[in-house]
């Protein structure tokens, strides 16, 4: 079965194809289909912009279509910069930009109130049928400065307990085992299993 990953970001695509590896599937992404525009995310939470993507371009393709929608929840700034992760520092920030901004919102808060969640949602969508959501998150804290220079975004402020490294100290084997886009891809790959034995 062929699978559309509605996105453009490598970094995420490349966890993506990793995650999906061992199923019978085989998986393009929105640089194999260059027609298809920009789609802007104009929703009001991670399901909804989800939702715009994997529908947009399931209507496009014919496609079954993954899309995920995903960031950082700061529980000092109340949430932020959630569903604006990518745009915090400004429209078209550089992560670097994002990266000092979220220090700089945060340079009189001590370590302990650092805390903060990745959060992805999936939405699974194919033309004619009802949208499927699935949803992970991984808890960790902002450390006071970047260490690590794997994965991308906000990778090397994301410092998650359990392990005692950022996620961009991390192996990747190590990140995709316990971020939030691994724990929604779990719950995902169940329901493409499902798919999949469907169309057998
Ligand atoms: P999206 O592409 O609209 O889902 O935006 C997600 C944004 O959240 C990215 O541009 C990053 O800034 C941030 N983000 C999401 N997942 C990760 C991750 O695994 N590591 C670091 N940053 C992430």
């Amino acid at each position: 079965m062929k699978i559309v990953i509605a996105t453009k970001n490598q970094g995420k695509l490349r966890e993506f194809k990793t995650l999906l590896a061992d199923l019978p599937l085989t998986v393009t992404s929105l640089s194999d289909y260059p027609a298809i525009g920009e789609i802007a995310e104009t929703g009001s939470s991670f399901a909804d912009n989800a939702a715009l993507k994997a529908e947009a371009v399931a209507r496009q393709t014919g496609l079954l279509t993954l899309a995920d929608d995903s960031g950082l929840e700061v529980d000092a700034l109340g949430g932020r910069p959630g569903i604006y992760s990518a745009r915090f520092a400004g429209p078209g920030a550089a992560d670097q930009e994002n990266n000092a901004r979220l220090l700089a919102e945060l340079r009189h808060v001590p370590l302990p109130e650092r805390t903060a969640r990745f959060r992805s949602v999936i939405a699974l969508a194919r033309p004619g049928e009802k949208t499927i959501f699935v949803e992970g998150i991984c808890e960790g804290l902002i450390a006071e400065r970047p260490a690590g220079s794997g994965g991308f975004g906000y990778d090397p402020l994301f410092f998650v307990p359990a392990v005692g490294q950022t996620f961009a100290e991390m192996p990747p084997a190590v990140k995709n085992k316990i971020s939030h886009r691994a724990r929604a891809m779990a719950a995902a790959r169940v329901i493409l299993q499902e798919l999949l034995q469907a169309e057998k």
